[in-house]
């Protein structure tokens, strides 16, 4: 098999990067390859699946015409600058074009040390490789902008965490491994020149619009800045929190990227916070929109020198293109409640309404998912509303709410199946809860791999109500709650 690799990234200059060979991993098995996303990438998913694949996927072969590089990148991790980071556990195989003709990064994550590795032994454990490729695929199904898994294998070498855990391997595909961080990176050295070329290569590879724009520069800017302003709200409708959004792990081509301690939401609360890193709650649910604008800002400081030469002018620039974040967010954010209530046609007083049912479900403890999933049958006059009402501790707050709610949805133009049918294209039946992705884990580690496949599988439809998998929509029982999730580093 000839992987035809079309590497960009490692034609910029060697400060960029450090050239470098995986480990041998010493007993690669194949735990799954992504057949459609190696399709769509021009790959052989048969090839992939082969011993000479899977030792492709291990890291023990390098294929030619690779790039086989470490990146470097620096970032805010937890608001603490950090100068350098850097791929210490991953390396950037190289770039190919796929048959949309877009250009996808192909990286193997845990393939041992590199000169970014500081004090890391530069592998992955089973566990945190079989969480990303399960909720970066479920990411993928729900239509939010994500890096994706091609495969997953083991290495068979232990990894020393906590406790003795077998290695493994992830084979990530991204538009571009391209952070925040990366920017910064060059701009904390002075290396003005790095950000710049750096800047070019984004803006030729991610936004070539910008490239065409009067003010390239400012252009780049304000299209990071509007993909982040909507991808957000795309987390906070499905009820994702990321965990770690550290700038080195915001993506400038608008990807969901580096899942840790990523985690779902069950029942609804702006404060809820799994990650056992992030004691004071600043990646909490509802404190990502302000966290990006916070990561956007430091980006926006590394470009100043190329927005301006007078330095009060570009600081000036910068702060007109982050002021458009809000109003971007809000935009998308409120059209996507809008859709989740069913209401097609905006009209004034909707986002009260939206947001007074969000109160009552957090006072009520009431499941975000299956709330939203089941208004679509409560919407009618004759509706079934006892799905929805009995997620809340006191169903009559949500039959105040629903008298409201079904007054406004009797001015929408939009007749009852048409409306139905977009809160469930808008409402998620399936998303990766977090029990259901630790029992897959668990069984894992136990060398059994059906309850990941399975939850695969349900996770690929997630808007379809699949009855036979009914059970995959359930929040937890009280045994099976995850409280806390773990980097897995
Ligand atoms: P992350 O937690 O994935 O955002 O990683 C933060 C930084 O730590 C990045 O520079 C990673 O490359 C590095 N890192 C994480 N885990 C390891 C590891 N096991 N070995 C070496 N470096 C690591
Ligand atoms: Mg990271």
């Amino acid at each position: 098999m000839h992987i035809a690799f079309a590497n960009s990234y490692a034609t910029l200059p060697d400060r960029f990067f450090a050239r470098v060979r995986p480990a041998e991993a010493s007993a690669p098995r194949l735990i799954k390859v992504n057949r459609a996303l190696a399709e769509e990438l021009g790959l052989d998913p048969d090839w992939l699946a082969s011993p000479e694949g899977v030792e492709m996927l291990a890291g023990r072969r390098v294929p030619e015409g690779a790039a086989s590089i470490a990146t470097a990148y620096a970032g805010h991790q937890f608001g603490n600058f950090v100068p350098q980071l850097g791929d210490g556990r991953a390396i950037l195989l190289g770039e190919v074009v796929d048959r949309h003709g877009r250009r996808r990064d192909i990286q193997l994550k845990g393939s041992g040390r590199t000169p970014f590795s500081r004090g890391g032994d530069g592998k992955a454990a089973l566990g945190p490789v079989m969480r990303e490729y399960l909720v970066s695929e479920a990411m993928a199904a729900l239509g939010i902008p994500t890096t994706r898994a091609l495969a997953a294998v083991l290495t068979g070498d232990p990894v020393a965490r906590e406790e003795i855990l077998p290695g493994a391997v992830l084979t990530r595909v991204a538009s571009s491994h391209i952070r925040v961080g990366t920017f910064q990176f060059f701009a904390a050295r002075g290396d003005t020149e790095g950000v710049r070329l750096l800047a070019d290569h984004v803006i030729a590879r991610h936004y070539p619009e910008a490239g065409e724009a009067e003010r390239p520069y400012r252009a780049l800017l304000d299209a990071v800045i509007a993909r982040q302003a909507a991808l957000i709200p795309r987390w906070l409708l499905v009820g994702f929190i990321h965990g770690v959004m550290n700038t080195d792990n915001m993506s400038v081509a608008g990807e969901t990227i580096d899942y840790g301690p990523c985690a779902f939401l069950d029942e609804y609360d702006p404060a809820k916070v799994f990650s056992s890193i992030d004691v004071q709650g600043r990646y909490a649910y509802g404190n990502q929109p302000r966290i990006a604008l916070w990561n956007l800002t430091r980006l926006a400081e590394t470009l100043l020198p190329l927005l301006d030469d007078d330095p009060e002018r570009a600081v000036a620039d910068a702060e007109d293109a982050l002021k458009a974040f809000a109003p971007t967010f809000e935009r998308h954010y409120h059209a996507g409640l809008r859709r989740k209530i069913g209401l097609l046609d905006g009209r004034e007083g909707d986002l009260e309404l939206a947001g007074d049912l969000l109160k009552r479900m957090f006072e009520n403890g009431a499941d975000f998912t299956l709330t939203f999933r089941h208004l679509a049958e409560a919407a009618g006059p004759d509706g079934d509303a006892e799905p929805v009402r009995s997620r809340f501790i006191d169903p009559t707050s949500f039959d105040a709410w629903a008298e409201t709610w079904r007054a406004r949805l009797a001015l929408e133009p939009a007749e009852a199946g048409t409306r139905r049918a977009a809160m469930l294209a808008a409402n998620p039946a399936f998303i990766p809860r977090n029990h259901r992705v630790e029992a897959a884990i668990q069984a894992g580690l136990k060398d059994d791999f059906g309850p990941f496949e399975e939850l695969l599988t349900v996770l690929s439809r997630p808007y379809e109500d699949q009855p036979e998998h009914a059970a995959y929509m359930d929040p937890p029982e009280a045994h099976q709650r995850v409280t806390r999730t773990f980097c897995g580093t």
